[in-house]
């Protein structure tokens, strides 16, 4: 694919002798596969001359728009971009899905008669508007993953793979600890851990870059990144190149020179073999590979549609000062969404009866660790298990892995303002109202992976001491697929799959992740009424799971280390004889499980029947 640069510029056009180089267009990039996909991102004043380059080189032309975020800087150049007024051109606008106006309704804002001659209806292209939320989508050939970013508004990445090459696109953002955009390396967030993932293995990433550390504490909280954080993130992601982004508008080209040098210094002094240059107007970027797509054929779409009700939702707040309490409320209130305070010790109360959407308890109260009190309410069965619960704290108190195994969501780290908690709610209840739910961790995950571990049949070859059971309980059961599944600490692993071509799938999408947390079967009679399953990617992709029933598997320590499942493409019941049934198999399978590897093929002396 090819990356040309038609706006490279933060915040506001600077057009001018001190800009000339490196461009004075806000955010515009061009991205061209080898299909002929013609893809932009984001759409500042650099789209302008793009859209005159379209129309010299073709009559019609067709593409699609992938915006980050409605800022200013990254829509401007919509009314000028000439190919959505020609008839007979089709073009596709993607954005981060709101919780209030459409994307295209804030787009229209834009256009609106005080500001604009012409209305956003009047495009005589034919333009579609798909509203995006985290997970996956195509378009021809090239694959897309999108991703939160960490701005004042709610604002999506893009990861683009086609030609065997990937490239990354993420402006604005700002990394989630304050140390790390001080360009102080140290212990990562939550969120820059996930950061790190989304921009990991990149051939090209092109970056929000607008400071520097030195200018950094006094823009904490702006949305953007300093160029320190950036090389360090990339070469701790192992990025090819990375092209700084979103100049500040008050950087001029020799300025911009200065901080290349300076950034290829902190590198080299890293001992990173990194390329890295600054986005040029007008420079282009031929990148070709041969990586094989990191994509999942089981990535969850970006393109659905989570069901919101706002007056429904209700947020839940507790152990924060006096004034993140008005900061949270203020925020929720932008959004119409009720919350309520109450205190440290009523949560579980709380949670219990008020049907929250979303958690926030803070540290303020000296005599409560919010993580732990996190851990408890997790521990608790119903509906508390599944709500975002976000802990609001000191960068310094933060440990990804303590918060994981209690069950935190994610971290809201002080200093913030009310943009930035709103833009983050927003993300989180985006992420909770999709109809589909990841499987809690059990109590004693770490004692149940062990479990797995030991049984030496992760990874192993298939058996037909197991396959015969796959066989027999699909036909007996009349279920298209049947599976034998480990659920190790990432993935499902079938150790049988009758029916079903992969040898795994994230343990986030699993079926079988959810029928260990109890000793009893899971039986999902329609997986589109589930709100646990409705909007998973296997349910609404391939393998289009309607129907699962699956006994989950123990060891003789009585470990839950995977399921017996049966799956069917159409909604179903069972008898009590078929789960009786079932049940039954899963026992065999049991006891094969911690035989020596290759028992199969041993002669096992059986005493006949009914002796
Ligand atoms: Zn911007
Ligand atoms: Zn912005």
């Amino acid at each position: 694919m090819q990356v040309r640069f038609w706006g490279t510029r933060g915040s506001i056009a600077t057009p001018g002798p001190a800009t000339v180089r490196y461009g004075g267009n806000t955010s515009c990039v061009e991205v061209r596969s080898d299909s002929g996909e013609v893809i932009l991102l984001d759409c500042g004043t650099g789209a302008h001359a793009l859209g005159q380059a379209l129309k010299e080189q073709a009559k019609a032309c067709s593409g699609h728009i992938l915006i980050s975020h409605t800022h200013w800087d990254h829509i401007q150049g919509l009314p000028f971009f000439a190919p959505l007024f020609a008839p007979g051109n089709e073009w596709h606008i993607y954005g981060p899905r709101g919780l209030g106006q459409s994307l295209q309704e804030v787009l229209a804002g834009q256009m609106e008669y005080a500001y604009f001659p012409v209305a956003l209806n009047a495009f005589a292209a034919t333009v579609h508007f798909h509203e995006v939320v985290e997970g996956g989508l195509t378009i021809g050939d090239v694959r897309i993953a999108t991703h939160y970013l960490n701005h004042p508004a709610l604002t999506v990445g893009y990861r683009i793979e086609a030609d065997g090459a990937t490239l990354v696109y993420a402006t604005d953002h700002e990394p989630h600890s304050p140390d790390a955009g001080c360009g102080h390396a140290g212990k990562e967030e939550t969120g820059d851990i996930a950061h790190l993932d989304f921009i990991r293995g990149a051939d090209l990433v092109i970056h929000d870059a607008q400071y520097t550390a030195a200018e950094y504490p006094a823009k904490v909280g702006w949305g953007h990144s300093s160029i320190e954080y950036v090389v360090d993130a990339a070469i701790a992601a192992n990025v090819k190149h990375v092209v700084l982004f979103h100049h500040d508008p008050a950087r001029s080209d020799d300025a911009v020179d200065q901080l290349i040098a300076k950034a290829r210094q902190r590198a080299s002094d890293a001992g990173a073999h990194i390329e890295i240059t600054a986005a040029a107007e007008g420079e282009a970027i031929n990148l070709h590979g041969q990586q094989e797509p990191k994509f999942s054929p089981f990535m969850p779409s970006s393109l659905v549609n989570p069901a919101s009700d706002l007056l429904k939702e209700l947020i839940l707040i507790a152990g924060v000062s006096d004034e993140e309490r008005a900061i949270l409320n203020e925020a929720a209130e932008a959004d119409s969404i009720p919350s309520v305070l109450v205190a440290t010790d009523k949560v579980a109360e709380a949670l219990a009866s008020g049907h929250p959407s979303l958690v926030f308890l803070g540290d303020a109260d000296s005599a409560v660790d919010p993580v732990l009190l996190c851990q408890k309410l997790r521990s608790v069965n119903g509906d508390g298990r599944d709500v975002p619960i976000i802990v609001v704290t000191e960068q310094a108190n933060v440990s990804a892995e303590r918060g994981e195994v209690a069950g935190v969501t994610d971290w809201l780290t002080r200093p913030f303002s009310m943009q930035y908690a709103r833009s983050r709610m927003r993300a989180w209840l985006m992420r909770s109202m999709l109809r589909w739910r990841k499987a809690a961790l059990p109590q004693n995950e770490e004692e149940r992976l062990e479990a797995v571990h030991k049984l030496g049949l992760l990874d192993t070859e298939a058996e037909e001491r197991f396959d015969r059971h796959t066989r027999i309980a699909a036909a007996a059961l009349d279920a298209p697929i049947a599976l034998v599944t480990l659920v190790d600490r990432d993935r499902q692993w079938f150790k049988s799959h009758k029916g079903f071509d992969f040898s795994e799938t994230p343990r986030d999408i699993g079926f079988c992740a959810h029928a260990i947390l109890e000793d009893k079967p899971l039986v999902v009679t329609d997986a589109l009424n589930d709100d646990r399953f409705a909007e998973n990617p296997a349910v609404i992709g391939d393998p289009r799971v309607r129907f699962y029933a699956g006994i989950p598997l123990h060891t003789s320590d009585g470990a839950r280390v995977g399921a017996l499942c049966i799956v069917d493409h159409k909604p179903r019941t069972l008898s009590s004889t078929q789960l009786k049934m079932l049940q039954d198999i899963a026992k065999l399978v049991e006891e094969e499980l911690e035989q020596p590897l290759g028992a199969d093929v041993a002669h096992i002396e059986r005493v006949p029947m009914g002796s």
